[in-house]
């Protein structure tokens, strides 16, 4: 059974400019153990889908239809009372954008990393206990309980938040650009201590990013988004070695590599609004292969050979 069932989600946040339509019939699953990527650019609405499953959207923000399916419990249908205490930072985790700016600089590691879990009910004793195994886990050590962030370095602090996203034992964590903002070698540490942590704990992971590359070290899945559609899914095989959609092709021929001296190439345009998307398919402004239906009608959502799963009509039948 999946762990994770993400059900025709659409939603809108209200604006001065108008209704943004940031997310529209968004549909796919996360089985136990494993991890989708959710790849797009900026504008795609990857952050929105994060917040949503996390339930931490903003006030003018509102889910106008869809279902987000937890463990076999329809999370949205839950009172936030009951969402706060059971799910988040419970079982589902989330490591937001930018968060290692996120602590607070006037406060020590251990009163930020314990008040979630003293505020669920656990003794000030139990709780230092459970930072200091999570500090463990991510590989510091339990006297970073003591320090202050700014005697932290950017690789310590988002080591740090990783181990309040998994002191709870959740089992699933919505990681969003976890590595943004930080240098190479950071970079590369960080996606190797997420990879171990998937296996010791048996952890199932979103992975939101805009970099297809870094994605790959990750995903047994991968959920293209354009402009707050589904664009391609299907498993990271099928995605890297035959990606269908002409946005996801774009994508991975930007993408260097050292085995093969190919030619680069950059999407033209940029992400539409949202408040008036274009016609017919989002993507035809920018698509090389677009046809006259393409501005007239929205693609349907093709299943092709082994579940892989494409909005185009190049691929109707
Ligand atoms: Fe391009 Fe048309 Fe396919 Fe959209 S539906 S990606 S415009 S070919």
């Amino acid at each position: 059974m999946p762990l994770l069932e993400v059900h025709n989600l659409s939603m809108r946040y209200t604006t001065l400019r108008g209704i943004v339509k940031a997310l529209e019939g968004v549909s796919f699953s996360v089985n136990e153990g494993e991890t989708l990527a959710v790849v797009g650019e900026t504008g795609s609405g990857k952050s929105t889908l994060a917040k949503a499953i996390v339930r931490v959207l903003e006030e003018n923000a509102k889910i106008v239809s869809g279902e987000i399916i937890f463990d076999g419990v329809d999370i949205l249908k839950l009172s936030e009372e009951e969402f706060r205490r059971n799910y988040r930072w419970v079982k589902i985790a989330m490591v937001p954008q930018g968060s290692m700016n996120s602590l607070n600089p006037v406060l020590k590691i251990m009163d930020q990393m314990i008040e979630p879990l003293v505020l669920r009910g656990i003794s000030k004793i139990d709780a230092i206990k459970i930072a200091g195994d999570a500090l463990e886990s991510v590989g510091l050590t339990r006297d970073v309980l003591t320090k202050y962030p700014h005697q932290l370095s950017g690789g310590m602090k988002q080591r740090v938040i990783i181990a309040m996203a998994i002191q709870s034992r959740p089992k699933l964590v919505i990681l969003d650009e976890p590595t943004s903002a930080l240098d190479v070698m950071t970079q590369a540490n960080i996606m190797n201590l997420l990879k171990r942590l998937r296996r010791e704990f048996k952890l199932s992971y979103v992975f939101i990013t805009h970099d297809l590359a870094l994605a790959s070290e990750l995903a047994d899945k991968v959920l293209v988004l354009y402009a707050g559609k589904v664009a391609e899914l299907g498993s990271a095989d099928l995605i890297y070695t035959e990606p269908k959609h002409p946005y996801t092709q774009g994508l991975m021929s930007s993408i260097p590599t050292l085995r093969e001296d190919k030619k680069l190439s950059f999407i033209p345009g940029e992400v539409p609004s949202l408040i008036n998307p274009p016609s017919g398919c989002r993507f035809h402004p920018r698509c090389p292969y677009a046809m006259d239906i393409c501005r007239r009608e929205e693609p349907p959502l093709i299943t092709l050979d082994n579940d892989h799963k494409v909005a185009c009509w190049l691929y109707s039948k």
